[in-house]
């Protein structure tokens, strides 16, 4: 039997639960968050529940069908163009009012809508008890409470929803907003003009595009425009005359009149469905408020939660990667004492192992990380973080909003881009995706950690710190010069919304961790074994090398050296020539690998970019490693495992870099070095993806890693001059 399908949609605002409500529904697990902007894109999924497949659309919130914003205008298109059966409008019952806006808009399409009032617990503790029948009769459509996070209501909502996907259409036209007089005859004025003069054939609703013609819509506009053909400048006359006329009398623009129209149709239904008992009602998230955001306070703190996710990044991951990098060792021991000598044993135990192993132990500290960040976005805090950077986000002609992007670039920088949608003016979109690169992302921590770890011991927490923010200051400045520059324009004026904090449900912060945790091991298993199988390749070929030295006959010769010498000694000096003779003989073999992986493709590509990096304190491995971090940040620790390390102990990456001609500052400005330089291929797609232009991704390489460049530079030899190593 075929089953009849449905397409559910889900609208609402920013952060009322409709992701929540969407995982519930379907069982999958998308990303919520506490604040406004998580889904900025949407998604879809499918199940089949009481005899139907039902097609879930959770839309990015909105607060209302007037498109400011990318993530706004596909919410409209979607409930405009695809026409889904059913509109679930997600309403968050403790912030009713603000909620009504979108719904009234929902109502004047010819949507069949239905009402979720979810956060009904909130609403409970806040004293805010809300008559759903009366507000069911007033709107005309059913109205289900909801607590999305305890999967309550869900059922009963889904099933209303199948209901009203079945029932007749047309019941659905009473009980719209209406407008004043004047304002109802314009908009029949233009219907008629429309339906009769231009016969333009509508993807919508008439009366809904009289509205926002009247109310100037862009979008609405040039479409209709598109389909008038002939007719298209007497239409253009009759919506000039028509919002003349109101303007004469209102003297005031058409869209404001009616916006304040529907807020003061809201403001009766608030009257007659809501009431609330201001005596038990607990403003927890006010008094947090009070410390968190304070004018003096609030940035400290910030500051000093940021500062304690790194320390916990890096102090309490050391141990699980202390245990892990045992493991890979002991397993390349036994690897090579199995394995019989070959090339085969050559890639695994010197490309693989070091590789992919020198990456993998950084698991623990990536999912600490992501754990942070998911709880920074799961309280609330992440609109605080945003709302005390605005201040500062000003001088860059940007607002706090702006922040959340950046915030989430520590992560990864592909959501972070991606993220940047949520910004309404293009401009702004454009500087904020241009400087969130510089916001270290989490594949650039394990560089860190090694080269910090390797030259900073105990100071390297607060040495990475410090990267950090030096990555803030400079996207900060960046973003200074750019919109002083390329991007010219001033800020909008903007209200920080602050959504109530909540206790992060744990369940979603371990599957966002783990989520993480999947991608990175995927990269591991792919891009990272391909990269490292390529970079061991590069360094073992060619095979037939013409050595400045015989290495063989040369530890021969030392070796009878040393005999000589064993035998004429006493038997109390015997063991310290030997161990001198052992020492001298690993030296040789050192040094010939040293200089095979040097004569190697790889060694070749090397010197041909060293000088460009030898001013900066980089030598040759050190440029590879970065060249190859093009690819994906991580590939740079496993270059650096196979061109520096070479004996299988435990941390013999950082032993080995100790050991080489790095010293403390050149470390210091190859990590900045890093900091800096391009972005990872994935970003760049991003880039160019989301401001739509290849010259921004070009601009943005260009920009970045001319920047490093002269940054390290003059740390390095500022650095030498002031005479620090
Ligand atoms: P979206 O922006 O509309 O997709 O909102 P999300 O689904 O990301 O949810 C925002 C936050 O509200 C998350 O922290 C959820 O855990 C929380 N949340 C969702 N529904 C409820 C609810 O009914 N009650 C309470 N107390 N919290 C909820
Ligand atoms: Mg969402």
């Amino acid at each position: 039997m075929h089953k009849k399908s449905i397409t559910i949609a889900l609208a609402g605002n920013p952060n009322s639960g409709k992701t929540t409500i969407f995982n519930s529904i379907t069982g999958t697990r998308q990303k919520v968050g506490n604040w406004p902007g998580v889904t900025v894109e949407k998604k879809e999924g499918l199940i089949s529940k009481f005899g139907y497949d039902l097609k879930i659309v959770d839309l990015p919130g909105t607060y209302s069908l007037t498109p400011f914003s990318i993530e706004e205008i596909v919410a409209r298109d979607f409930v405009l163009e695809e026409c889904p059966d059913v509109v679930i409008d997600i309403i968050d019952a403790s912030n009713l009012e603000r909620s009504l806006y979108l719904a009234t808009q929902l109502r004047e399409t010819d949507c069949k809508v239905i009402f979720a009032l979810n956060m009904a617990d909130v609403a409970l503790t806040k004293g805010t008890k809300i008559n759903a029948e009366k507000l069911s009769e007033l709107l005309d459509l059913p109205v289900v409470f909801t607590v999305g996070n305890k999967n309550e209501g869900i059922d009963t909502l889904l099933t209303k929803a199948i209901e009203l996907a079945g029932s007749p259409a047309k019941i659905q036209q009473k009980r719209k907003v209406k407008y004043s007089k004047d304002i109802e005859n314009a908009i029949v004025k233009l219907q008629d003009f429309i339906e009769n003069k231009v016969k333009a054939k509508l993807a919508y609703n008439l009366r809904w595009t009289a509205i926002k013609l009247l109310e100037n819509d862009k979008i609405v506009k040039e479409r209709i425009l598109l389909k008038a053909g002939d007719k298209r400048d007497e239409l253009l006359q009759e919506i000039h005359a028509l919002r003349s006329h109101l303007m004469d009398r209102f003297n005031d623009d058409p869209e404001i009149v009616m916006t304040d129209e529907r807020y003061g149709f809201i403001a009766g239904i608030i009257k007659k469905t809501l009431t609330s008992s201001s005596q038990n009602r607990v403003d927890i998230s006010r008094n947090i408020d009070f410390f968190l955001t304070h004018r003096y306070l609030g940035f400290p703190i910030f500051i000093l939660f940021i500062w304690a996710m790194f320390q916990l990044t890096f102090s309490v991951g050391a141990y699980p990667m202390d245990w892990i990098d045992r493991g890979v060792n002991l397993f390349a021991t036994e690897l090579n004492n199995l394995l019989p000598d070959s090339v085969l044993k050559d890639l695994i135990v010197n490309g693989i192992i070091p590789g992919v192993g020198s990456v993998i132990i950084f698991l623990p500290n990536i999912l600490i990380l992501f754990f942070c960040i998911a709880v920074f976005e799961d309280t609330g805090y992440m609109a605080r973080a945003a709302f005390l950077m605005d201040r500062i986000m000003h001088v860059i002609g940007l607002h706090g909003k702006s922040f959340i992007p950046m915030l989430m670039g520590f992560g990864c920088n592909v959501p972070a881009v991606v993220a940047a949608r949520t910004l309404e003016s293009e401009k702004d979109r454009i500087l904020t995706i241009l400087i969130t690169p510089f916001m270290s992302c989490s594949a650039k921590l394990p560089i860190y950690i090694v080269l910090a770890g390797a030259f900073f011991s105990a100071k390297a927490g607060t040495v990475i710190f410090a990267v950090y923010l030096i990555g803030i200051i400079v996207s900060i400045v960046s973003g200074r010069l750019f919109r002083t520059t390329l991007l010219k324009g001033a800020d909008a004026p903007f209200v920080m919304e602050l959504p109530p904090y909540r206790a992060p449900m744990i369940s979603s912060l371990l599957i966002h961790m783990w989520d993480r945790g999947k991608i990175f091991l995927k990269k591991v298993g792919g891009v990272i074994l391909i990269g490292s199988i390529i970079i061991w390749a590069l360094s073992a070929f060619p095979v037939n090398i013409r050595y400045s030295l015989d290495y063989a006959s040369e530890i021969v010769r030392v070796e009878t050296l040393y005999e000589a010498e064993i035998t004429a000694a006493g038997k109390f000096e015997r063991d310290v020539i030997e161990k001198k003779k052992d020492m001298a003989i690993a030296k040789l073999i050192m040094a010939r690998r040293a200089e095979k992986t040097e004569k190697s493709f790889l060694g070749k590509i090397g010197k041909s970019i060293a000088p460009l990096f030898a001013p900066l304190g980089i030598d040759w491995r050190g440029s590879v490693a970065l060249l190859t971090g093009i690819v994906a940040k991580e590939i740079v620790v496993s270059s650096m495992g196979i061109l520096y390390a070479v004996e299988k102990e435990p941390d013999a990456l950082q032993s080995a870099l100790v050991k080489s001609d790095i010293t403390p500052l050149s470390a210091f400005s190859m990590m900045l070095f890093v900091l800096l330089y391009l972005p990872c291929i994935a970003t760049m797609g991003t880039i160019w993806r989301e401001t739509g232009a290849f010259k921004w991704m070009l601009f943005s390489v260009l920009y970045s890693t001319s920047l490093a460049w002269i940054v390290c530079f003059c740390v390095y030899q500022g650095g030498k001059i002031i005479g620090i190593n």
